[in-house]
């Protein structure tokens, strides 16, 4: 039977990440793939996260099972780090969150709860999108449909184009928001575009599913959140898939949550039960070890503040590089404008490179940036943004 069986194309990015680590060239640059990189290009373990688990390994005494939904403690913290403490969703006790593995296992349960109890409804995602957004919805059987999302004049948000796609959506069908530090191009709504944003979904009764995957990469943890808190009006239903790989560095450890807002406690309830039917015939319960680093350095003051400090050492870095980027791109004798990057938030930008000098970079001088010209700023550093200018000078003439 295997003998049938063709050979699937490597994922468009983790591929490429695979066609670096092979590529023997010293001087080999990787903006690829969505990982934080320090100074030295290194993918750090956080002092919190270490400290975290020191603790947890003098306090653990089981390895049993956790409940389907995961740790409580953990899933209150998601839920309060979105919302804040004061909350009118968690004050009317109305969401619901389960430990998931990763951000994208919480995008996989959404896919498959919508899919089961809202048969047929579209999903519409921002062109362009993450690429595994279409992968993971289409693998869960959700029509897919598109909203226009960048524009290439202003390498800013075509944000008249967005409002017009998504005012002809039906009611009832999915909206999937990047929550914030859009991925692939760097670009979020505005607070006033986010404030329209709820008002269209509000007012055409939409469902609103937010992927928050960098919460505290864009201008701060209370300050990414703001998009999401626009849109959870008092009623309002939404759906938000959080991700810890990034803000606390457990890339491999699965860390992850899908939040359902319902518009009461009842309603929620049976939700929860629903998103519990689809992990139970999935991977059936989720594993502990990243969910409870989060939940104990979030519960304790001291490691909670060695975080945010982390984290903003991370975000700095990451928008330090920009300026730096940008200065060196404008003192490289390049005369397109590239002043856009330094405006555009997370670890992502669209550089306006094309398919054939992203092809150009890799082939001739090792540099490795997805086809769409989505580079991962945190690849930069000093010791490679001469070469990268002079990458990107040569390919540009
Ligand atoms: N959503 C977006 C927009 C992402 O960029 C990513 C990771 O790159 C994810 C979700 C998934 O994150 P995780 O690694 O936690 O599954």
């Amino acid at each position: 039977m295997f003998q049938q069986v063709q050979t699937a194309p490597p994922d468009s990015i983790l591929g490429l990440n695979e066609a670096f680590r092979n590529d023997p060239n010293p001087e080999k640059i990787n903006l690829s793939v969505g990982v934080y990189k320090d100074e030295k290009g290194v993918t750090p373990v956080l002092k919190c996260v270490k400290e975290a688990e020191k603790r947890l390994l003098e306090s653990e005494s089981t390895k049993s099972y956790l409940p389907i939904d995961g740790r409580a403690g953990y899933n209150e913290s998601v839920r309060e780090l979105m919302f804040g403490t004061e909350h009118e969703v968690l004050a009317a006790n109305r969401a619901v969150t389960v430990q998931t593995p990763g951000g994208t296992g919480a995008l996989r349960v959404a896919g498959d709860f919508l899919a089961d109890s809202f048969k047929g409804r579209a999903l519409w995602h921002s062109q362009p999108t993450w690429p595994n957004h279409p992968n993971i919805f289409t693998a869960a059987g959700i029509p897919l449909k598109t909203y226009p999302y960048f524009d290439k004049a202003t390498n800013g948000l075509d944000f008249t184009g967005m409002m017009e796609a998504l005012r002809q959506a039906p009611k009832g069908d999915i909206i999937l928001l990047h929550g914030c530090c859009h991925n692939p191009t760097g670009i979020d709504p505005t607070p006033e575009q986010w404030k329209e944003i709820g008002d269209l979904v509000q007012e055409k009764e939409l469902l609103p599913l937010l992927d928050f995957a960098y919460q505290g990469f864009g201008d701060g943890l209370k300050e990414d959140a703001a998009g999401l808190r626009e849109i959870a009006r008092p009623g309002q239903e939404m759906l938000i898939c959080s991700s810890f790989s990034k803000n606390f560095g457990l890339y491999n450890e699965r860390v992850g949550a899908l939040t359902a807002v319902a518009a009461d406690e009842a309603s929620a309830a049976a939700v929860l039960s629903q998103l519990k039917k689809v992990i139970r015939s999935n991977y059936s319960n989720p594993p502990t070890h990243g969910a409870a680093v989060v939940e104990t350095v979030l519960a304790d003051t001291g490691l909670n503040a060695m975080w945010e400090e982390e984290l903003a050492h991370m975000r700095d870095r990451i928008n330090g590089i920009r300026k730096l980027f940008v200065d060196k791109i404008s003192a490289s004798g390049i005369d397109q404008d590239f002043s856009f990057i330094q405006k555009q938030k997370g670890m992502f930008s669209f550089s306006g490179l094309n398919q054939m000098q992203v092809d150009q970079l890799r082939n001739e001088m090792s540099i490795y940036i997805v086809g769409s010209g989505r580079i991962n700023v945190a690849g930069i550093s000093e010791a490679n943004v001469d070469r990268l200018c002079e990458g990107i000078k040569k390919v540009l003439s």
